[in-house]
């Protein structure tokens, strides 16, 4: 057990980082942050900072070192400079975690070993005919780059031929997974913490609402029949024991019209749709994370109240032809009693970059979504 008053070790210095330093610290562990760009969210939280690039193997060593365990927040990390970390410092999630994870060709073929329920997909290799791998699989379809994967970034939707030379104009000559195009019910992830101790405990399930591949809304309790709810949790559970999981890890999922539930992605960390816990739940998403990769007991995940988490992206802020010229009405959130505003402290809005959220509790979660609706429309 690495109790309080140790250092926990940060790869990554982004907003997730930043909201586990919080969590982190108020149980009384030092953080340091290990993030190639200074002046970050995390940063500015934490009781130490190291801003060199994450190839420099003599600076993570320095890192490894100074820390008692190490975990991550962000999955572009190389995974080689990670062997190196292992071997001086527990790492958790496991360097194997994340290069399954980092990699959408090794994370499908990972859940088809595996047997998990996933979305079909064949694999393009870069020196293949992407539009003939494109044709084979038939439109509707979607095309993601392997590698460097998140927010809808390296992934096109493929509908008609102009999008087909968009796919083939941007992605020909790499590595890709085609999709068939989902045409789900609804999205839901699953975030479950199993501790080094071999404890584990699933939150409830979200139901997220994306707006332009980008998590607009997580509702909780999700609005599922029991059979649903239990298939996912009994999913998450299975998917986190099979692959070795130390730390949070999170599923995102597609609800078919048939009730089928696949898998979409695998995040070890904690994940944009798990925020609404730091103000609805017992234990946040954070603390569990710091509770999992230290090996102290398990939080309690006990929904507080029916809640909605909203996604605060740099388009809130007032723009005009593609100048910022003021700030977002945070009033709207502000002059909610029910609502809380969480800002990761960045020093420059831009459009589609998710600059904070704000969650909103309520007797029921569609009176929470309404709510939640209507401050949105104000800011
Ligand atoms: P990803 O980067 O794979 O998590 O995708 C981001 C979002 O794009 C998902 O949350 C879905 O809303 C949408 N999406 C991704 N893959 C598919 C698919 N095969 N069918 C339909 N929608 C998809």
């Amino acid at each position: 057990m690495i109790l309080p008053g140790k250092t926990i070790g940060v790869l990554g210095g982004g907003q997730l980082g930043r909201m586990f330093a919080h969590a982190a610290e108020r149980l009384g562990y030092r953080v340091h942050i290990y993030e190639p760009e200074a002046n970050g969210p995390a940063g500015e939280v934490s009781a130490l900072e190291t801003n060199r690039p994450y190839t420099d193997v003599d600076a993570l060593t320095t890192f490894a070192r100074s820390v008692d365990v190490v975990t991550y927040e962000f999955e572009n990390i190389p995974a080689e400079p990670l062997w190196k970390i292992e071997n001086l410092v527990p790492l958790h999630p496991l360097s194997s975690v994340l290069e399954i994870c980092q990699n959408r060709m090794r994370e499908k073929t990972w859940l088809r070993k595996n047997g998990f329920p996933h979305v079909a997909f064949a694999e393009v290799e870069a020196a293949d005919d992407l539009a003939s791998a494109i044709r084979r699989i038939g439109l509707p379809c979607v095309v993601k780059t392997a590698d460097f994967g998140y927010d809808g970034k390296g992934q096109i939707k493929v509908s008609d031929d102009a999008s087909l030379a968009k796919a083939v104009a941007s992605f020909a000559k790499q590595r890709c997974v085609i999709e068939k195009f989902i045409d789900f019910k609804c999205e839901l992830s699953v975030l479950v913490a199993r501790s080094s101790t071999g404890e584990v405990k699933v939150f409830p399930v979200a139901e997220n609402i994306h707006t332009k591949h980008i998590l607009d809304f997580s509702i909780v309790p999700a609005r599922l029949s029991e059979a649903v709810r239990v298939d996912a949790e009994k999913l998450a559970l299975a998917i986190v024991e099979k692959l070795n999981v130390v730390g949070l890890l999170a599923i995102e999922m597609f609800l078919t019209d048939r009730g089928e539930i696949l898998v979409n992605e695998l995040a070890p960390r904690p994940h944009n749709s798990g925020h609404w816990t730091l103000d609805a739940c017992v234990t946040s998403q954070f603390e569990q994370h710091v509770r999992a990769v230290c090996g102290l007991p398990l939080g309690d995940v006990s929904v507080v109240a029916p809640v909605v988490m909203v996604n605060i992206l740099g388009d809130a802020w007032k723009w005009s032809d593609g100048k910022l010229v003021g700030e977002a009405n945070w009033s709207a959130i502000l002059s909610e009693p029910r609502a809380k505003l969480h800002l990761y402290g960045k020093k420059e809005p831009r459009i589609g970059r998710k600059m904070g959220h704000f969650t909103v509790t309520a007797p029921t979660a569609d009176a929470a979504l309404e709510a939640a609706r209507v401050i949105k429309a104000r800011l």
